[in-house]
């Protein structure tokens, strides 16, 4: 803490301040913090499981075999060197053989993945032309559907190639270097013509692009168009020729996130000569895989992604690469054997009973909202009653018996892996949605609400102090653990989450008076996060983290209240307001180097951690507990603070 700052003035830095002075990023990173601590536990326990596993003694086809030698093929840098541009042959092959329109199309559908997630753990970025998703309809729970959405870009967002000022014409002037570096370590002839040709093609990509804020909005998103009439709403692809290759050629209804860039795209496949799509999808190939291709590439990939994008000075070591890699591909299995060792049956318990506190918070400060209609009331009462809570890890574990793992293989078990868990979502497209499944990994540092299934995932991960000790007092636990939780209960009526009902359905359940509440007490909160500025030309979009705060604002009174309730059963020692705050605050604690920040004020729907501890100020015992005053910058006058819920 740094006592010498008024917390009324700047309550982050009176949390962390002493935190902040000491600390440094860590070169091989981009940001740290508490959330990184945490990180940085769950990869060295990983670390220790992967290197038992790799040597070797685990039976062939289990997950033990799997995860070993995915592991081990992914340290084999000699291996891998030996190999040199091998591994590219058929996949560069296959695309130089797209003849005409129908095999681009084919190639296309060939290629789509399950690589991003709109709704649970807001994914939107992929560089294959769409992304595909597999969840729930948001018209009918009883059926599971697929989703398109834009894709087809490098760079993180549209903003990156549309955006004027020198900033952005940096990045885009390293990214067509980065593309014509990649194509020459690929020994693709004349890469600089051909990168400048890839860069524009993704310009114009990006020009029918929906932007990130239009993204998140569900009401623009929800577009089941028949399949059938594709080729009609978006001419210029051979719809017929993508989804048979993307095996997507049963599905009777496909939902189209983003249609206007469906639209766009489809009309540059017909236009774009067939020439600068190859080139494409040739950078496309080798850039996606530089992780397991010699390390000229992924040294390339790194200058460009982590030094120029992100502003992380230093790679992060061979080893933690291949932690990462591992659990992106395999995540599933290497979780099972995670929880087995660091999750004990102790810590499940208390966290349901801590979760059923502030459950019964949340429904008690609906009880009490007296601008809400009984109707409207009902409804959250019902979606809050039925709201379902994973606590450290799935029910039942994922079964990885068809995914075959080759030691020595680097490249190919990670084709394999995506391919596979591709599969394994279009497997959901025969079966009805399953409410228990999990969206994140058991060794992940998160927590997640999935709207469409109306629950939520705690990680074992993330229940780990400084979030949950089961030593701390109340006060510190329900202001770091509990506003996590509060804040996942809350998301099932954020500006978002309140779409939908108790059974997923996308659907208003709301009067048009509650809702005209709803959006006025939001405006608010809009306006109080466009106000805040990291850098003096950059500030936070208050519309695109609109979620996120409201769900920090409700979730923080919920497990205040929470708190209080427990006062009276447990003892003296639950602790006192000002430790509930500062426990909050403290789970904020992070540093970001610059250019991470500017891309995720852009991109991400969270508002940089500095500010969502700053939210305390919407909270009226935080007045009381640190005596703010009138004057000071973080004071607002109790009709401008944010009571949503
Ligand atoms: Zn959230």
């Amino acid at each position: 803490m740094d006592t010498s700052v008024a917390p009324g003035d700047d309550f982050f830095r009176y949390a962390n301040g002493a935190w902040l002075r000491k600390t440094e990023i860590p070169a091989d990173r981009a940001s740290f913090g508490a959330w990184s601590e945490l990180f940085d536990q769950a990869q060295r326990r990983t670390h220790e499981l992967l290197e038992a596993a790799a040597k070797g003694s685990a039976a062939a086809g289990s997950d033990e075999q799997k995860i070993g030698d995915y592991y081990a093929s992914f340290l084999d840098e000699a291996g891998i060197e030996a190999k040199a541009l091998a591994p590219l042959r058929e996949p560069l092959a296959a695309i130089a053989g797209i003849g005409d329109r129908r095999a681009l199309a084919a190639y296309v559908g060939a290629s789509l993945r399950a690589d991003v997630d709109p709704l649970n753990n807001t994914n939107f970025q992929t560089d294959r032309l769409f992304g595909v998703w597999i969840a729930q309809d948001l018209n009918d729970p009883s059926r599971n559907v697929p989703f398109v959405l834009q894709g087809g870009l490098g760079l993180p967002d549209r903003d990156y190639y549309v955006e004027a000022g020198e900033r952005m014409e940096g990045y885009r002037k390293a990214y067509r270097d980065h593309i014509a570096a990649m194509l020459k370590l690929g020994s693709i002839a004349d890469a600089d013509a051909k990168a400048s040709r890839i860069f524009d093609l993704e310009r114009r990509i990006a020009s029918v692009h929906a932007t990130r804020t239009e993204s998140v909005d569900v009401a623009k998103a929800n577009n089941p168009w028949p399949r059938a009439e594709f080729a009609r709403r978006a001419p210029g692809l051979d719809w017929d020729a993508l989804f048979q290759a993307a095996h997507l050629d049963r599905a009777p209804t496909i939902v189209v996130w983003h249609p206007a860039a469906v639209r766009g795209i489809a009309a540059l496949v017909a236009s774009v000569p067939l020439d600068a799509w190859r080139d494409f999808m040739t950078f496309h190939a080798i850039d996606r895989r530089a992780a397991v291709l010699p390390k000229a590439f992924g040294e390339e990939a790194f200058a460009f992604y982590g030094r120029t994008l992100s502003g992380t000075p230093q790679r992060q070591e061979r080893w933690k690469r291949a932690v990462d890699a591992t659990n992106n591909a395999l995540g599933d299995a290497v979780g099972r054997i995670y929880v087995q060792k660091y999750f004990p049956a102790s810590a499940k318990a208390q966290l349901q009973q801590m979760v059923a506190n502030i459950s019964a918070a949340f429904d008690r400060r609906l009880d009490a909202l007296t601008w809400m209609a009984p109707k409207t009331k009902a409804s959250a009462k019902a979606k809050l009653g039925t709201l379902r809570v994973g606590i450290g890890y799935p029910d039942r574990w994922r079964d990885f018996s068809p995914l075959s793992i080759v030691r020595g293989d680097a490249f190919g078990n990670a084709e394999r892996a995506e391919l596979f868990e591709y599969q394994h979502h279009l497997g959901k497209l025969a079966q009805p949605p399953d409410r228990s499944e999990w969206w994140l990994t058991p060794q992940t540092v998160n927590a997640l609400n999935m709207p469409v299934q109306n629950s939520l995932n705690f990680p074992a991960a993330i229940l780990e102090p400084p979030f949950y000790d089961a030593a701390a007092n109340a006060a510190v636990r329900y202001g770091a653990v509990g506003a996590i939780i509060g804040h996942e209960i809350s998301h099932s009526f954020d500006d978002q989450g309140s779409q939908f009902d108790a059974d997923g359905r996308f659907t208003n359940w709301w009067t048009p008076e509650d809702l005209a509440h709803f959006k006025e007490a939001s405006s608010k909160l809009v306006a109080e996060f466009n106000a805040y500025a990291p850098f003096p030309d950059l500030h936070v979009n208050g519309q695109l983290t609109l979620s996120e705060n409201i769900a920090d604002v409700a979730g923080l009174s919920a497990a205040y209240d929470a708190y209080r309730a427990s006062r009276a059963q447990e003892s003296a020692a639950s602790g006192d307001d000002r430790s509930f705050f500062i426990s909050y605050g403290e789970t904020w604690r992070s540093k970001r180097r610059e250019a991470l920040t500017r891309q995720l004020v852009l991109t991400d729907g969270h508002a940089p951690d500095e500010y969502r501890a700053d939210t305390v100020r919407n909270l009226d015992p935080w007045y009381a507990a640190f005596d703010v005053k009138a004057g000071q910058k973080l004071f607002l006058a109790p009709p401008d603070r944010v009571q949503v819920w």
